[in-house]
């Protein structure tokens, strides 16, 4: 009888607790990093593997994950240590968020529209131009949103896309913030907003309108728009192939009365962070490496006869199956090398080569995690993908990955291409 693979001998609660996906030694991560992923990655093996089916069946928001996430911290992960968050860093983050997606992708995606909230508002905005008076107001304005977070659980969301051409960066947001007394009213609709009905604050980017002016992305608001508040509706349902649990609907907003310190970031700031910090729009990858190295997981554990409700029957001796071993264990391997390079290298003003390789690794992780799911059901067959089993969950999860704007992988292509070939305001005329 030979060891399990890819298992650390550490057991918890009778489970034997899988290996990091980045081994913290041979990726040469500090022991606090490596303490924050473990907590990541036991609680998505421990508890959140186990409610993903349900979450999955019923297209059920997983709000009892996020009250485990509360109470381990995680809620509150790129949070910096003086607002009581964990204070970690851009890749910390994304290798933790790569945990929870091995076990849970729709816990994953959702948690890093929560996240995110506070990355960008966070240890982003830091890194971004402000005056003095601005930065000490955004200051003051991040800490009450960090409070409802680490005090009481909030839920953010990140509901951009509207159906036309915004959430890709191409023109201003169609959803509108006319600025009135002690705030702005807000009108609009946000489509495939994950977390609706379910977070406690929608973080809406809009256009601030002044007076007879054009709308301009360098008017932009990202405003924590109170799911309770008054004009403030979610339609539509929510029958998806994959990530079902992200219950990602429609969101109209109809004259929504939102107060200034509701900005979580000063006004002209994330025109400049779309700018000047393009890896914040990385940050939907982290759940689809997860899920790649789960497609991974699972064929090894499925072709090795050791998959819990499986026939014990081994299929490992093939050459047929060793070699699709081989070329999943490659492919995994070249995925995480581009991704946890451009996790690591993500910051404000990035080189053209750090720019590119974060279009590559999105383009990668996101078609990557689909063929790995891809060949595992190929290579383990059709019992593996009885719905069972995760397989054929990771399977749907894994083929949303290429659709998410900004960068879905056809736009990643594209900018690839372009950039490649032209410099800065370069034309052929
Ligand atoms: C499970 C799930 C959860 C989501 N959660 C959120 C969320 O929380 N918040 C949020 O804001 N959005 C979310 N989205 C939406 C997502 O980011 C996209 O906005 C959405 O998938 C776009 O769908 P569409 O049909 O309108 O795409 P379209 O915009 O019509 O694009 C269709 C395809 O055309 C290509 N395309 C688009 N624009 C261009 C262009 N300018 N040039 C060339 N090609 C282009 C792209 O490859 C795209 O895949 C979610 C999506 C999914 C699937």
């Amino acid at each position: 009888m030979t060891a399990p693979v890819n298992k650390n001998a550490a057991a918890k609660g009778g489970v034997a607790l899988d290996a990091a996906i980045f081994d913290p030694v041979a990726f040469r991560l500090n022991d606090e990093q490596a303490a924050i992923v473990t907590r990541a990655r036991e609680l998505g093996q421990t508890v959140f593997a186990e409610r993903a089916a349900g979450y999955d069946r019923d297209a059920k928001f997983p709000i009892e994950n996020y009250r485990d996430l509360h109470r381990s911290g995680l809620l509150g992960i790129s949070i910096p240590k003086e607002h009581g968050g964990l204070g970690t860093d851009y890749q910390t983050y994304a290798l933790a968020a790569a945990e929870i997606g091995r076990y849970c992708g729709a816990t994953a995606l959702t948690w890093n529209m929560h996240v995110c909230s506070t990355l960008w508002s966070g240890p982003l905005a830091d890194d971004l131009d402000m005056d003095a008076a601005t930065r000490g107001e955004h200051e003051r304005r991040r800490a009450i949103h960090y409070k409802r977070i680490v005090d009481d659980g909030a839920i953010y969301s990140q509901p951009f896309s509207e159906g036309g051409a915004a959430a890709a960066g191409g023109v201003a947001f169609g959803t509108e913030a006319k600025p009135v007394k002690g705030g702005w009213l807000v009108n609009g609709k946000k489509i495939f907003a994950s977390l609706s009905g379910h977070a406690d604050y929608y973080g809406v980017l809009c256009t601030e309108i002044t007076g007879g002016e054009k709308a301009s992305r360098r008017n932009t608001l990202y405003l924590a728009v109170p799911a309770k508040a008054d004009g403030v509706s979610v339609v539509g349902d929510w029958d998806p192939l994959g990530m079902r649990g992200t219950v990602s609907r429609t969101l109209l907003f109809k004259d929504v009365f939102v107060e200034e310190n509701a900005a979580l970031m000063p006004r002209g700031v994330y025109f400049q962070a779309a700018q000047r910090w393009p890896h914040m729009f990385l940050t939907l990858s982290p759940t689809y490496m997860g899920l790649a190295q789960a497609a991974y997981d699972f064929t090894v554990r499925y072709l090795r006869g050791e998959m819990p409700s499986t026939p014990p029957v081994k299929r490992r001796m093939y050459p047929t199956k060793q070699i699709t071993v081989a070329q999943m264990q490659i492919k995994l391997e070249q995925i995480k090398a581009i991704w946890f390079q451009a996790v690591s290298e993500a910051r404000a003003n990035p080189s053209k080569e750090q720019v590119l390789r974060a279009y590559a690794a999105q383009y990668s992780v996101m078609e990557g995690a689909n063929e790995l799911a891809t060949l595992a059901i190929r290579t383990c067959g059709g019992q593996a993908m009885l719905k069972s089993l995760p397989l054929e969950r990771i399977y749907r999860d894994s083929r949303c990955g290429s659709l998410m704007l900004p960068w879905t992988a056809e736009l990643c292509l594209d900018r690839i291409g372009r950039e490649a070939l032209y410099e800065p305001g370069e034309t052929d005329d």
